[in-house]
């Protein structure tokens, strides 16, 4: 079938750096193994803030340069993490950047919240059915945090897995597909909790002004709705993480990392994570129930 690996893991992401932060070891775990990782980003993060003063003259509301910035610094991160396979929902710049919920910016033409569900998980159904993943990724309902992009992102991810396995829906996009296990990232909340007991054990060793609040935290949930979780070997493991972190750091306009922390925009720390956890939302667990898998192919037929 058209020369791609034998399994094959979509990520459907709001702006550049969300899949850093949050599957840069799943990632570079499943690129190293050989999968066909592949990556769809819905907006450019246009409306993003700026982290480096010498790059401040590119935000938004100056030069409105910022979309153009993170198309560089994401395929940096995609080369730290392994995966050649990235894409922008309908080709950069197709949608933008809708900037924090209220914003004005969510109903200017062409911000992604503004969009119409259908016609942009046409864009997704395309790729879906070119590249027949067996499982995609994506966020929860409330996009991890409530931002509209990410919500949007959820929606549509959804709504496209749904359409490409419709056998009467635009066969000018492909054959059908069916996606076999679709995720949610999520962290668990004794992770969360731990992490920031760590950062604050590090206490003035800490680089940033200030530590976030586990509430900063996208996606956190209690444990026992998680149903996977990816790491690694000890030894692989390393090597995973390293890379994640120099995805992350990759995004410098949006992320500055030190050690085992790092901030955003607000300056505030956080713990980077070493496993990233997910919710099955659809499909069949490949290992008993109260177990967690350790793979996201697990159970997967085709
Ligand atoms: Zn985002």
């Amino acid at each position: 079938m058209n020369g791609l690996p034998a399994r094959r893991l979509l990520l459907v992401h709001a702006h550049p750096d969300d899949e850093s932060i949050n599957n840069g070891v799943t990632m570079a775990k499943y690129a190293a193994e050989g999968v066909h990782v592949a990556l769809v980003t819905c907006t450019l993060g246009e409306e993003g803030e700026v982290i480096p003063p010498d790059l401040a003259h590119l935000t938004a509301d100056r030069e409105d340069a910022l979309g153009a910035h993170r198309i560089g610094e994401l395929a940096e991160a995609m080369k730290e993490l392994g995966v050649a396979d990235h894409r922008f929902l309908g080709g950069p710049g197709r949608f933008r950047d809708s900037g924090m919920m209220g914003a004005e910016q969510n109903h200017r033409p062409g911000a992604f919240w503004s969009a119409d569900v259908d016609e942009a998980a046409g864009y997704l159904v395309e790729v879906i059915r070119e590249l027949r993943p067996q499982v995609l990724v994506t966020y929860d309902p409330n996009g991890g945090y409530g931002h509209p992009d990410h919500i949007q992102a959820h929606r549509v991810a959804t709504r496209a897995a749904e359409l490409a396995a419709e056998p009467a829906y635009r066969r000018d996009l492909g054959a059908p597909h069916v996606i076999e296990k679709l995720y949610w990232n999520r962290v668990p909340r004794t992770v969360v909790e731990e992490g920031f007991a760590r950062l604050h054990e590090a206490g003035s060793e800490v680089p940033f002004p200030e530590p976030a609040t586990p509430d900063d935290v996208p996606g956190v949930v209690a444990d026992e709705r998680i149903t996977a979780e990816i790491g690694g070997d000890e030894a692989a493991e390393q090597a995973f993480v390293a890379a994640k972190t120099a995805a992350m750091r990759a995004h410098a306009t949006q992320i500055a990392v030190d050690g085992p922390f790092f901030a955003l925009s607000n300056d505030l720390a956080q713990p980077l994570f070493t496993h990233e956890y997910y919710e099955l939302a659809v499909g069949t667990p490949g290992v008993p129930a109260g177990e967690r898998e350790r793979d996201l192919f697990a159970g997967v037929r085709a």
